[in-house]
């Protein structure tokens, strides 16, 4: 009798376990071994700020599936196992039972790479101190409670204003901790936002009680205070919001290729340069359809689609991934905070030439009880005024207004099929020009005066 084919996974939470669980169900007599070097699979990476911050009770309400209902399933999920080597050649993962402290070798016939990514360390003294926390896996988030409940943490300092750095600065807020947050450009979000969307962030972020130091850059960490060019910020815990790099190494050491950003490179099935080999989720590329460049999106919302596309695809169907626009949604206590597709910056790189058109509305009819203010930006190409990408800043109801843009440039929208776009109304819900076609008119607008004045 020959042995079942093996499909080995390396790392065991959203891509990893959605594409397990699904090649297992579409091929039932597959051998599906995930490996995790933690103690949880299928967990909720994105609800840590959520449980620091007291709105969610504990860490395990966060695990999704436990490696034990995994096993239930049919996966043999294995726990506290690190893949330490990939061996192509041989077909062969080498495995360190964190445990047992012993090291063995698991064969394959197919390989997932889900290795996810790792927060970023600043490169200056003091930022291995185990009072800075990177936050990315459960444990992390497990580590970092233990830790702040551990010594009180009432004074935390936040480096990097990217959105995890912002949804950890309210979660302490809400603690009750003094919290500051660094960011060396002059605007927070400014990897997402352009800088007057996240100049009305950092209001709602001062308007909470968060410090911000923006044009500031760390030099160091001494264990007591975080030492930064305008001079040092006292931190009992530092908590790391400066995004992150993909978990590549060990596909790199064995020979696989990798791409944007050091990401491992991926076709559209999400097949690697080693044959039989996958990636997914925030260890490889993705592809931008907007910029149609190769980019690395570290989101849940990509990896989880990845991890999809592996299953059906190792399970004996065929799936792609065609891409994503750069979506993303967070929020900063009552401000909420959306993007999609290109801001300035990021049009600019691609040499896209670009106009604007930018509204201050509301979420409901002006006179309704409850209406909230709303800041929508929209981009658009001049000449063809083909969608480029929107930004939204608002109170309640304001940003999965997001996903209408999403949707339109994953379409190939103008911002005139934007501006037409049937959307709903009752005063309840939204003016009567909803806020987005507000700016999409406005965008359509600045299209025709560049016409003319272009003549
Ligand atoms: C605080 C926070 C908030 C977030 N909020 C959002 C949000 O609101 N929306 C959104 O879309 N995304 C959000 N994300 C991002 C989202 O959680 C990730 O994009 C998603 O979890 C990536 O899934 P993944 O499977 O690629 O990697 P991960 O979830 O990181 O899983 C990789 C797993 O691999 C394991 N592993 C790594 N190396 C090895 C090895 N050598 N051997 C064995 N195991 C290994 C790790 O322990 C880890 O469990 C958030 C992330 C964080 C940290």
């Amino acid at each position: 009798m020959t042995a079942p084919e093996r499909l080995v996974v390396i790392g065991g939470d959203a891509s990893g376990m959605t594409a397990a669980s699904l090649a297992k169900k579409m091929r039932p007599d597959l051998e599906v071994v995930a490996l995790e070097k933690g103690p949880w699979t299928s967990y909720s990476a994105c609800g840590i700020p959520y449980v620091i911050g007291g709105d969610v009770d504990s860490i395990e309400e966060l695990v999704v599936r436990s490696p034990e209902q995994h096993r239930a399933n049919g996966i043999d999920a294995r726990a506290m196992q690190e893949a330490t080597a990939i061996d192509l050649d041989a077909r062969e993962v080498e495995v360190r039972d964190l445990d047992a402290g012993r090291t063995y070798r698991l064969g394959f016939d197919q390989l997932l790479v889900a290795t996810g990514a790792t927060p970023r360390r600043p490169p200056v003294p003091g930022f291995l101190h185990e009072k800075v926390h990177g936050v990315q896996t459960l444990d992390d988030g497990a580590h970092l409670m233990r830790h702040a409940k551990a010594i009180g943490a009432d004074r935390v300092v936040v480096v990097g204003a990217g959105y995890i750095g912002l949804e950890i600065a309210e979660a302490f807020v809400k603690r009750g901790a003094t919290v500051t947050v660094i960011e060396r450009e002059p605007e927070v979000l400014p990897a997402t936002m352009d800088p007057e969307m996240g100049a009305a962030v950092r209001k709602a972020m001062e308007g909470h009680g968060i410090d911000v130091h923006t044009g500031d850059g760390v030099e160091g960490f001494d264990g007591r205070a975080v030492q930064t060019a305008s001079g040092p910020i006292a931190a009992d815990l530092v908590v790391l919001g400066l995004g992150v790099t993909p978990n590549s190494t060990l596909a790199n050491e064995a020979g696989i290729a990798l791409g944007a950003h050091d990401a491992i490179a991926v076709d559209f099935r999400q097949r690697t340069s080693a044959d039989g080999v996958w990636a997914a989720g925030d260890c490889c590329e993705s592809f931008h359809l907007v910029s149609q460049r190769k980019v690395h999106v570290a989101l849940g919302t990509v990896a989880n689609k990845q991890g999809r596309v592996v299953g059906i695809n190792v399970g004996g169907g065929y799936a792609t991934f065609p891409g994503v626009v750069g979506t993303a949604v967070t929020k900063l206590c009552n401000t909420e905070i959306a993007r999609t597709g290109l801001n300035e910056r990021e049009a600019a790189q691609v040499g896209f030439g670009y106009v604007v058109g930018r509204i201050e509305s509301t979420t409901r009819a002006g006179y309704f009880p409850g209406t909230k203010p709303i800041s929508v930006k929209i981009l658009a190409q001049p000449g063809g005024g083909e969608l480029l990408g929107a930004q939204i800043v608002g109170e309640e109801g304001a940003a999965k207004r997001i996903d209408v843009v999403a949707t339109a440039l994953t379409a190939r929208f103008t911002v005139e099929d934007l501006l037409h776009l049937d959307l709903s109304y009752a005063p309840p819900f939204a003016p009567v020009w909803d806020p987005v076609l507000m700016a999409a008119r406005k965008a359509w607008d600045a299209v025709q005066l560049e016409r003319t004045t272009r003549g």
